[in-house]
């Protein structure tokens, strides 16, 4: 559509396709295929579909494609490709891009299963990946050599909100010829800017912000037409991770009110962080939107803000992290994140459980570690429950 609208304009129109019958809000196609007009209009449509013919829901279907055409409108790419979770996603592009012998760089913080898929499944398959300290550009420029193929890192770290700088680490990958792909889950599209930084191909778990609503899982890669189509969706077709038509409804809806709620969330964030950080129960705050966070330049340069999370630690381990949690009101105890409820984590007893001790200590996830993604809620009834809550610890 039109190159000129600006993105909230973008989230509520981009992408929009009408039947027939001219209705105003996106219909869900609940179909898992398609009929065609002649046995001849089948051949054609096999040989090569226009832009509004589809074959099967698996290689894409008009829900979907609203959702995947707006969503590359937001990021800034040609085209992008919906998957059934965020973990389809990031598989995906990796599995379509490497293949056995092939060489990976990838940042060492990272969500769990995203570690179990570049250490395992590529592991199993013959592909070599080097992980490096994400934040740390001379282990970067050590690891990538001209052999490299795919460099891979969460643009945010969790639970640490750590920064890997996109500009620099994506000329270094350039440099050496390998393809930049980005899991940006936690900058969220609102505050990304990753394809203008040099990132080529870029990952979202729309289970996160996009829903924002903890309703349905999803994910998405956004990228060059050329890669979304030729290298990605093939792979994606056949191994059968397409995001379903009903989920593309839910998440394009999500996508109409994106921008309002990441801010609101990202505000809510920093006067979160201002009020833990004067708080005398809490030993340490992490929110890269605040001066004093040793990336809080690189935040602002690749962002503009701090993002929507905040991780802070309680003053007396796990016990008190424990006692923190219990008597939270508002904030709910839980793992998911860029919900429109206020979420806290236990990272060391959940998400990150399974990690041997010496990574949980390499990564900073302490006994008394908790990782907040806040939600719509009033900041000022947040910071009551979450400072109530630390006088109970
Ligand atoms: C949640 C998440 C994923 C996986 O997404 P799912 O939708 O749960 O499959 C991948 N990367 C990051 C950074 C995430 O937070």
């Amino acid at each position: 559509m039109t190159k000129d609208w600006k993105t909230r304009t973008q989230l509520v129109h981009e992408g929009s396709r009408r039947s027939q019958y001219g209705e105003m809000a996106e219909a869900i196609f609940l179909t898992q295929g398609f009929v065609y007009p002649s046995a001849e209009a089948a051949e054609a449509r096999f040989l090569k579909a226009g832009e509004d013919e589809f074959i099967y829901a698996r290689y894409g279907n008009p829900t979907t494609r609203m959702f995947e055409e707006r969503i590359a409108a937001l990021e800034g790419t040609e085209d992008a490709f919906a998957t059934a979770s965020g973990m389809a996603a990031v598989s995906g592009a990796l599995m379509s891009v490497v293949r056995a012998g092939d060489q990976v760089v990838s940042s060492r913080a990272l969500f769990g299963s995203c570690l179990y898929v570049l250490e395992e499944v590529l592991g199993k398959f013959g592909v070599h990946v080097t992980f490096v300290d994400g934040a740390d550009l001379n282990q970067w420029r050590a690891a990538v050599t001209p052999g490299t193929k795919a460099v891979f890192f969460e643009s945010m770290s969790n639970p640490t909100l750590e920064l890997v700088d996109i500009r620099a680490v994506s000329e270094i990958a350039h440099a050496a010829g390998a393809i930049v792909i980005c899991d940006n889950v936690f900058a969220t599209p609102i505050f990304s800017r990753a394809v203008e930084q040099g990132a080529d191909v870029v990952v979202y778990s729309s289970t996160k912000h996009i829903d924002g609503q903890g309703r349905a899982l999803g994910g998405v890669v956004c990228g060059s037409r050329e890669f979304v189509r030729k290298t990605l969706e093939p792979y994606m077709k056949h191994t059968g991770g397409s995001m379903s038509p009903f989920t593309a409804w839910l998440h394009l809806n999500g996508l109409a009110t994106l921008d309002l709620r990441c801010r609101a969330m990202a505000d809510t964030a920093l006067q979160v962080a201002r009020a833990l950080e004067a708080h005398p129960k809490v030993t340490r705050v992490i929110y890269p939107g605040l001066p004093g966070h040793p990336q809080h330049t690189l935040a602002m340069a690749q962002m503009g803000s701090g993002g929507t999370l905040v991780t802070f630690e309680v003053k007396g381990g796990k016990e008190a992290a424990f006692r923190f949690l219990d008597a939270l009101e508002i904030a709910k105890i839980s793992n998911n994140l860029g919900d429109a409820r206020t979420i806290a984590t236990h990272p060391a007893t959940t998400t990150h459980q399974r990690l041997p001790q010496n990574q949980k200590d390499a990564l900073g996830i302490t006994p008394g570690l908790i990782r907040l993604s806040l939600g719509l809620e009033d900041a000022g009834d947040l910071i009551a429950d979450l400072t109530g809550a630390l006088s109970a610890a």
